[in-house]
């Protein structure tokens, strides 16, 4: 059974694969992607907005790029924030200071851990109906 989804981006039926968009918006991403790949990597200190004009990749892309971490902006400004914070990361969805903060939480063992316990079914004695009444 093939997994048909709608393209994020297009919006159009597709057969899944690993990617939620279609291949004809996955190809124009990747060579939006090259473009502005190679567009920093000849003009290193490019503003973003240059960029997004000079390679007419739409500024959403290239967010989308810096979002993914395939990418990575000193001069990205604003346009990626630390999804905690606020605060401007070259690339990627937290900055630096809250993922130490997300480490610690993950090595420190939870004080408050929300005990799931089995549900209190076990407590139900079936065994109880086996009582014998003795035959008639
Ligand atoms: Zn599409
Ligand atoms: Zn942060």
């Amino acid at each position: 059974m093939e997994d048909v989804r709608q393209c994020q981006e297009c919006g159009k039926l597709f057969v899944y694969r690993e990617k939620p968009l279609c291949h004809a918006c996955l190809s124009a991403l990747d060579e939006m992607f090259l473009k502005v790949r190679d567009y920093i990597y000849d003009h290193e200190h490019a503003e973003v907005a240059e960029i997004s004009r000079e390679t007419q990749v739409p500024l959403k892309t290239i967010q989308r790029f810096l979002k993914e971490e395939r990418l990575s902006l000193t001069t990205a400004g604003d346009l990626v924030r630390c999804e905690v914070c606020g605060k401007p990361i070259a690339c990627g969805r937290f900055c630096e200071g809250c993922k130490e903060v997300f480490k610690s939480a993950f090595t420190e063992k939870p004080k408050h851990a929300a005990t799931h316990a089995p549900a209190a079914d076990a407590g139900r004695n079936k065994g109880a109906m086996h009582v014998k009444y003795g035959d008639k």
